[in-house]
C-alpha cells in the first residue's frame, strides 16, 4: 500500500458556468510563478503525522509513493518547467516508483505539440482530458472557452506526443441535452477510442452563474430521470465497446483504471499539496488546505501551516467511509473483511435496511459480499446513505 500525491493547480484561463471548485482565472503570471513557489515549499517541508504511523513506513527513510495526480483547475497551463520544477520537489522528499502514474489534467486547446512531448519527457503518462461534451451549444453554455474541434484536435496531439493512457471527462445531464444528443456524444467518444472515461452527472451549485440561470427561467432544470436514463445508456454502450465500469462514474478499458484515484475508493493514503488539496493518512486523519489561492500562498510565504481543517474520525466514521467508498466499486464490500478490519457484521447490524434495498433491487447480497445492481449505481446515495 503506497501512498499518492495530490497536486492542486488552482488556475483557469475562463471560469465555467457552473464550477464551484477552487480555481482562479489566469490573471498574471507573477501569481502563477509565486504559486508555484509556494507549492514546492509546501512540499519540500512536508512531514507526515499520523495516528499510526508505522502502517506507511519508517518515517526515518523517505516515504515511497507510486502516483501523482496534478489536478485543477487546468494543470496543462503550467509551463513544462513549471511542471518539472514541482516533480523535482516530489522526487527530491519521496522516492518514487520507477513505474509510478503520473497524471496531469489537461483541457483542450491549452497545449501545443511541443508541450505535450515536454510533458511526457518529464515522466507524465496519464492524461485526463476535459472534453465535457461534444455538442458545441451545450459547451458555449458552459462557457468552457473552447470547442468540439479544440477537443479533437488536442486529443490527436496528446497520441502524437505518444500518451497512451488517455481519459475523457464527460457530463450527462445538461439543460437541453436530449437522450439522442448524449447517444451521440457517445459514439464521438467512442470514435476517437480513450483508455478510460469519466461521466459525472451535472451537479447545479449554488453560487454558480448556471444556477442562476436556472433560478431566472434563462435556462431550463436539469430532468434527473433523464440523466439517470443517460447514466443507463452509458453503461451498456461502454460495456459494448470494452470497458469495464470499475466504480460507479469511472469506465476503463482493461488494464486502465486510474491507480491515483483507486487509492480514494481503497482508503488509501494520499498527501494534498496546494490550495485546497486534501489529504488522508489510510486511517483516521484527513485534513484540508487553505481555499483561497492568495491566502494560501501568505500562509507559506510567512511559514504558517497550509492546514485550516483536520480532523480525527471516530471509528463509526471510519467503518462508515470505508463501506461508502468500497460500494462504489465493481467489486463491492467483503464481509469477512469488513468485520475483520471493524468487528461489524454488517447482515446483523443493517438487517432491516439491507432487506429493503434488496427489495428495491439496488443491491446484490451473498454470504460474503455486498454490491450494487446497475439500478443501484443510479441511485447509489439511497443506499450509501444508510451506512455514513
Ligand atoms: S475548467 Fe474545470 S476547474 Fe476550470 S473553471 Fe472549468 S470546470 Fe472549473
Amino acid at each position: 500500500m503506497k501512498p499518492g500525491i495530490y497536486i492542486h493547480i488552482p488556475f483557469c484561463k475562463s471560469r465555467c458556468s457552473y464550477c464551484d471548485f477552487a480555481t482562479d482565472v489566469l490573471r498574471s503570471e507573477e501569481t502563477v510563478a509565486r504559486y508555484v513557489n509556494a507549492l514546492i515549499n509546501e512540499i519540500s517541508n512536508f512531514s507526515f503525522q499520523s495516528s499510526n504511523q508505522s502502517r506507511i513506513q519508517d518515517l526515518k527513510s523517505k516515504i515511497d509513493i507510486d502516483t501523482i495526480y496534478f489536478g485543477g483547475g487546468t494543470p496543462s497551463l503550467l509551463s513544462a518547467s513549471a511542471v518539472e520544477k514541482i516533480l523535482q520537489a516530489i522526487y527530491s522528499k519521496f522516492d518514487v516508483d520507477e513505474n509510478a502514474e503520473i497524471t496531469l489534467e489537461m483541457n483542450p486547446a491549452t497545449v501545443s505539440l511541443e508541450k505535450l512531448n515536454h510533458f511526457r519527457s518529464l515522466g507524465v503518462n496519464r492524461a485526463s482530458f476535459g472534453v465535457q461534451t461534444f455538442d458545441d451549444r451545450s459547451l458555449k453554455l458552459l462557457a468552457r472557452g473552447h470547442d468540439s474541434n479544440d477537443a479533437r484536435k488536442t486529443f490527436e496531439l496528446l497520441r502524437q506526443s505518444g500518451f497512451e493512457n488517455i481519459s475523457f471527462d464527460l457530463i450527462a445531464g445538461l439543460p437541453h441535452q436530449t437522450l439522442a444528443d448524449w447517444k451521440l456524444n457517445l459514439s464521438e467518444a467512442m470514435s476517437l477510442a480513450p483508455e478510460h472515461i469519466s461521466l459525472y452527472i451535472l451537479e447545479i451549485h449554488e453560487a454558480t452563474p448556471l444556477a442562476e440561470q436556472i433560478r431566472s427561467r434563462r435556462q431550463p432544470q436539469p430532468d434527473e430521470d433523464l440523466a439517470a436514463e443517460m447514466y443507463e445508456v452509458m453503461f451498456e454502450k461502454l460495456a459494448f465497446n470494452g470497458f469495464e465500469q470499475y466504480e460507479i462514474s469511472n469506465f476503463a478499458k482493461p488494464g486502465f483504471r486510474s491507480r491515483h484515484n483507486s487509492k480514494y475508493w481503497l482508503c488509501e493514503p494520499v498527501f494534498g499539496f496546494g490550495v485546497s488539496a486534501h489529504s488522508f493518512d489510510g486511517v483516521d486523519r484527513r485534513y484540508s488546505n487553505e481555499r483561497e489561492t492568495g491566502k494560501y500562498i501568505n500562509r507559506v510565504e510567512s511559514g504558517n501551516s497550509t492546514v485550516v481543517e483536520d480532523v480525527s474520525l471516530t471509528k463509526k466514521q471510519v467503518s462508515g467511509d470505508f463501506a461508502f467508498l468500497m460500494l462504489r466499486r465493481s467489486e463491492g464490500l467483503d464481509l469477512p473483511d469488513y468485520k475483520k478490519r471493524f468487528g461489524i457484521d454488517l447482515k446483523t447490524e443493517f438487517r432491516e435496511e439491507l432487506a429493503r434495498l434488496n427489495s428495491l433491487g439496488l443491491i446484490v447480497l451473498s454470504e460474503t459480499n455486498l454490491k450494487l445492481t446497475d439500478k443501484g449505481k443510479v441511485y447509489s446515495n439511497e443506499v450509501f446513505s444508510v451506512f455514513v
